[in-house]
């Protein structure tokens, strides 16, 4: 629905919402509050409300801290109430805005801001992309104090249906919260691993995607923790068991149609598909650190797991970088499967349209699409398809972000370079750590 300053006054008056909470990302992916009692409802949705920027992590530049939030009003949203001490509160709504400076020009460390520019990119070529995310996280059992374990309750895999379990039950809350919240979901289910579970939404406009990847992770923490369950998409939370990603499906449109579908291409894939499927493979080790952000992301992206190792493509198998679903016509996609949840979604979506625009931009074509299981495949096998691995830790990935120009474009000298330091740092802090498995293997031995 297409919201005007007049229909959000006129529906904040007529819930009787209390507070307005004007939402936006760090550059890490954090979502920052700002909350507004109703004497200020006006100032907000006139992108009035000035706040001090160097305390957000990525927006830090002393002569820049203070910055405007400029509301977009499409986001507009009354939330749920989640508890009884919440209704006592009054309602709760929200909208998500752009970071402007004071001479209210974009900023351009902003996430939001840095997918807007990819899209605008894509205009004008004459397309637009669509992305539908799957993401996956647990369910996890909190302490009396509240604090989160990594202890699941139910006993259930894949698809399973019975016996129905208290996970269960909290993935319907979390689904039906959402829906009343506007949300279309497609399918939620529980995942391979005890306690995992994903719901997916339906496919949208990047920006629209990116604000919903950034509302859900909101939704399904609140709710799991009003059921004393604690919500995790961290990408790898238990060893040897599957990791939690979030694959994203991306389509290109052009005058309302698929661009990726050619009824006579190869696979019915048209050179469009093909040219974005290739700038993909290309900027993959470049965008990883993007789409995969933490130390611990590396630890999904392991054979096994039905997590991609290997930057290849295939039609079909689940063991590359990138399937092509078997649907045609106006559902013709391409499934990246790195990307997790833990990702700024913003950036992730910014650097996947930015790979692929680059590919049509250039006339790439992608190497032979692989058919066979490439975890199964000698490191020979692998090198004779010219199949290359992607980072193996956030280390490697971050050198590749470094030594790629156009993910280095793409985020802009701001976010890129502040990116960079806190991910180095990140690293450095971990590498510092004696693990437990350095105990188990050398303490005694040694
Ligand atoms: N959990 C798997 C991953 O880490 C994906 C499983 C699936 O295919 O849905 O990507
Ligand atoms: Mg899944
Ligand atoms: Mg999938």
């Amino acid at each position: 629905m297409a919201h005007t300053r007049e229909s959000i006054l006129a529906a904040l008056t007529e819930q009787d919402v209390k507070f307005l909470r004007l939402q936006f990302t760090d550059v890490l992916g954090t979502i920052k509050n700002i909350e507004l009692p109703t004497s200020q409802f006006e100032k907000a949705l006139d992108g009035e409300i000035m706040f001090d920027g160097s305390s957000i992590e990525g927006f830090t530049r002393i002569e820049e801290s203070d910055m405007l939030l400029k509301p977009d009003y499409n986001t507009f949203l009354i939330f749920p109430q989640f508890s009884q001490e919440e209704s006592a509160r009054g309602r709760v709504a929200r909208l998500i805005c752009d970071v402007s400076l004071p001479d209210g020009s974009p900023f351009q460390g902003d996430p939001r801001q840095i997918l807007r520019r990819q899209i605008e990119r894509a205009a004008s070529m004459g397309f637009e992309m669509f992305a539908g995310p799957e993401p996956e996280f647990f369910l996890f059992e909190r302490t009396e104090k509240g604090e989160p374990t990594t202890i699941t309750n139910d006993e259930a895999g894949y698809f399973d249906l019975a016996p129905i379990d208290r996970g269960e039950r909290i993935r319907r809350e979390i689904t039906n919260a959402l829906v009343n919240m506007g949300f279309e979901i497609e399918a939620a289910h529980h995942e391979v691993a005890p306690g995992q579970h994903e719901i997916d939404f339906k496919y949208a406009p990047a920006l629209e995607t990116a604000d919903a990847i950034a509302t859900f992770k909101f939704v399904v923490k609140r709710v799991a923790l009003e059921y004393g369950l604690h919500a995790s998409f961290m990408p790898k939370p238990v060893a040897g068991i599957n990791g939690s990603g979030m694959h994203c499906h991306l389509s290109l449109f052009k005058d309302g149609k698929n661009a990726f579908y050619d009824e006579n291409g190869d696979n019915q894939l048209s050179d469009t598909a093909l040219a974005f499927i290739a700038g993909l493979l290309e900027h993959a080790d470049g965008m990883v650190a993007i789409t995969n952000p933490l130390v611990n992301s590396y630890k999904r992206l392991v054979p096994g797991y039905e997590a991609p190792i290997n930057i290849a493509w295939s039609a079909s198998n689940r063991s590359a970088m990138i399937r092509i679903p078997a649907r045609r016509g106006v559902g013709t996609r391409a499934e990246l499967r790195m990307p997790d949840p833990a990702c700024n979604p913003y950036l992730a979506l910014a650097v996947m349209l930015a790979a692929g625009l680059d590919g049509i931009e250039k006339g790439l074509t992608p190497p032979p699409a692989i058919q066979r299981n490439i975890y199964h495949m000698t490191v020979r096998e692998k090198r004779r398809h010219r199949i290359r691995e992607l980072p193996g830790d956030l280390n490697e990935a971050v050198t590749a972000l470094e030594n790629d120009s156009l993910m280095r474009n793409v985020l802009g000298e701001h976010a890129f370079s502040h990116f960079v330091e806190a991910k180095r740092q990140e690293w450095k802090e971990y590498s510092a750590v004696v693990h437990k498995w350095e105990h188990e293997r050398y303490l005694a031995n040694i």
